[in-house]
């Protein structure tokens, strides 16, 4: 996913991979010694980068590893990862020996999936298991006791599945709504207590549930969000006692720059006219790059000033409004530190309209990410 090592091009990402494990270390000392963390490095690590988040968070103390499908599993073990890895969407039962050969955990939920899945398990084969229970977030999982005894029975009745887990997932732990929250935990509790025999990992929280109900964390944890330094929620960032930090950062430099005579318009459309003579920039990157049309307007950070994206956002390039002349090859922060200014995940997520999650993983992979410690 990321063995490009070498780029030309003047746009980039920068993972700190020091604050993603001071952040895991972080995370660590608030949890009793007993909870395993389960480090959610799907969806490419939240755009950050699988393998390397993969690799710094079992060096900082996660123990295993959680990825949405069998394809993001099946990559990290052949960039290396040998730690468990847990699959929490749904895989396709025709494709259980592929997981077992990879010795991937998959999630499970249907009985009728254990029927077709121990058909295509070879003799010897062992899958390791986790149980998914919908305790109300209405996504995947077992919603009832009757189907829970069913499974587990039929899991049992196979050799070939060694339930080593069991979980479900909150839809409110990083809200006002607390009532749903203790709900979901209640009835978890419920089907938890029909079960004949607990399997060895029992895990319900994720980040928000991690950091605000210490008393829910079973024995192990599902930390995605909070691993990057971000806060789970507006109402999380101003409750929270830990200080994360955020890991990922965009930057480009400018590729051309000009006078531009008062009256002159800039890019598609001719949307934006210039109100006086002004400096304008351009930057290599655009709305391929995930930088989207929606960011008109949006600030930068040039030499430690915000100036604004003017006209329309390119595909692969948009123009900024300089204060003064400012020389071509100049760095421009899109998302981080410049000259002791910042512009946080979480305002570009203000801009869009959307959650912090979205920020890191809407950067394209044309983006090159670079690492540092
Ligand atoms: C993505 C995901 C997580 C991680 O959630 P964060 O809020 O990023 O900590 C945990 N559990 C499940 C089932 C998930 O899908």
């Amino acid at each position: 996913m990321n063995k490009q090592t070498f780029f030309y091009r003047d746009t980039w990402v920068d993972v700190d991979l020091g604050h993603i494990a001071e952040n895991v270390s972080l995370i660590k000392q608030q949890l009793p010694e007993e909870v395993a963390i389960i480090a959610v490095v799907k969806a490419n690590a939240y755009g950050h980068g699988d393998l390397q988040v993969a690799q710094t968070a079992l060096a900082a103390g996660a123990s295993y590893l959680a990825v949405a499908f069998l394809d993001e599993a099946i990559a990290l073990r052949e960039q290396g990862i040998h730690a468990p890895i847990l699959v929490l969407g749904a895989t396709r039962a025709r494709d259980a020996h592929v997981a077992a050969a990879y010795r991937v955990t998959l999630t499970v939920y249907q009985t009728d999936w254990i029927e077709e899945a121990k058909y295509v398990l070879e003799d010897q084969e062992q899958l390791a298991v986790h149980l998914k229970l919908d305790t109300g977030m209405g996504r995947i999982g077992i919603r009832n006791s009757e189907e829970l005894q069913q499974i587990e029975h039929s899991l049992k009745g196979v050799g070939r599945f060694n339930l080593e887990g069991v979980f479900t997932h909150f839809s409110t732990a990083d809200g006002p709504d607390e009532a749903y929250f203790q709900d979901q935990y209640k009835k978890f509790q419920e089907l938890l207590a029909v079960m004949e025999h607990l399997p060895p990992l029992v895990h319900c929280s994720n980040s928000a549930a991690a950091l605000r109900y210490p008393a829910v964390h079973c024995n192990a944890v599902r930390i995605g969000i909070a691993m990057y330094g971000l806060a789970p929620s507006p109402t999380m960032k101003q409750q929270m006692s830990v200080s994360l930090k955020e890991a990922f950062s965009l930057h480009s430099k400018l590729v051309h720059v000009k006078k531009v005579a008062k009256g002159e318009k800039i890019g598609y459309g001719a949307t934006y006219e210039t109100q006086k003579d002004e400096w304008i920039g351009t930057l290599p990157i655009g709305y391929a790059d995930g930088w989207i049309r929606k960011l008109q307007g949006q600030e930068v950070l040039v030499k430690g000033q915000r100036v604004p994206i003017v006209g329309r956002i390119c595909m692969d390039q948009c123009m900024i409004r300089l204060p003064f002349e400012v020389e071509v090859g100049t760095p421009v922060t899109l998302i981080g530190c410049n000259g002791g200014q910042r512009i946080s995940i979480d305002e570009i997520a203000g801009s869009l309209d959307t959650i912090n999650y979205e920020v890191p993983c809407l950067i394209g992979s044309r983006v090159p990410r670079v690492y540092t410690y």
